[in-house]
């Protein structure tokens, strides 16, 4: 069996830095609590809990110690709660989130009205409204766009997808045209996830089946696999070696193995090596 694996996948520069942030500050605090969890996959939950980074709801939950802000950041009153409990804190937000935080908070006190193109609820999101003082909408259409607004800021969700954005952007200044004195859209989409997501997209055009590694609570996981599925190509997710099913990859020669950003390469070695061995 050939395996090929995509150009770009697994962790990201983001997450991998979070998880060394929390983990130091385990060694050295003895252990620490990350306000949700640091990435969406069971078997890396495991591993960190052994190293002491446990998961906590939120700050009332902590008894003492230090918290830890997940790559995905949080509104800044999360931080301040935390200090008010008399907790240390250690904020492992990714820059390029702390990128769209900044400018959600910019727009919003320049009197733009903020919208951002990004899934109701998550983690992301809350934290970039929470950065707008509560002021940023969220938006999946350009019909949500206030018709009265003179002055529009667009930010996107860091995992969105950038063609999904840009036509939504262009919808957006279609519409506001004429109403509007000033559309400021910025391009807050994750280098690393469009990188996974067109390598991926390349690899569902060299293999005859994909099986992409990670947590089926991971959106950009189920991303990959829509992507790769939309190609016409047989695609399963899988979170370890051991849910391989071999009929999958009846009569076929090539499988191309890509994983999510919250998938470590030490869960996509076994399951490259055992594909090797058929
Ligand atoms: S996907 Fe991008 S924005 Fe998100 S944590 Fe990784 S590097 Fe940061």
């Amino acid at each position: 069996m050939e395996v090929i694996l995509a150009k770009e996948m697994g962790f990201c520069w983001g997450v991998k830095r979070a998880l060394e942030l929390a983990e130091k500050a385990a060694a050295q605090h003895g252990q620490v609590h990350t306000l949700g969890a640091l990435v969406h996959n069971d078997q890396v939950a495991r591993r960190l809990e052994s190293l002491g980074v446990h998961v906590a709801e939120n700050v009332a939950e902590v008894a003492g110690g230090v918290v830890a802000i997940t790559s995905h950041g949080a509104p800044p009153q999360v931080a301040e709660e935390a200090y008010r409990h008399g907790l240390t804190v250690v904020d492992t937000t990714c820059p390029f989130v702390r990128r769209v935080q900044r400018l959600a908070r910019e727009m919003a006190e320049d009197g733009y009205t903020v919208y951002v193109f990004g899934d109701e609820g998550h983690s992301e999101v809350v934290g970039i409204v929470g950065w707008s003082g509560g002021r940023a909408r969220i938006i999946n259409s350009a019909d949500q766009i206030d018709p009265d607004a003179r002055k529009i800021g667009l930010l996107s969700q860091t995992t969105k997808n950038l063609d999904a954005y840009r036509h939504l952007a262009m919808e957006v200044m279609r519409r506001s045209l004429g109403t509007c004195f000033e559309v400021r859209v910025h391009n807050t989409i994750c280098d690393a996830t469009l990188k996974r997501q067109e390598a991926a997209a390349l690899l569902a055009g060299q293999a005859e089946v994909i099986i992409v590694v990670g947590s089926a609570k991971s959106a950009n996981t189920r991303r990959l696999v829509e992507l790769c599925s939309a190609q016409g190509v047989p695609t399963y997710r899988i979170e370890e070696a051991g849910e391989i099913d071999f009929a999958w990859l009846r009569d076929k020669k090539r499988v191309g193995v890509t994983a999510g950003a919250s998938t470590p390469n030490w869960i996509v070695g076994p399951v490259v090596d055992t594909l090797r061995r058929l």
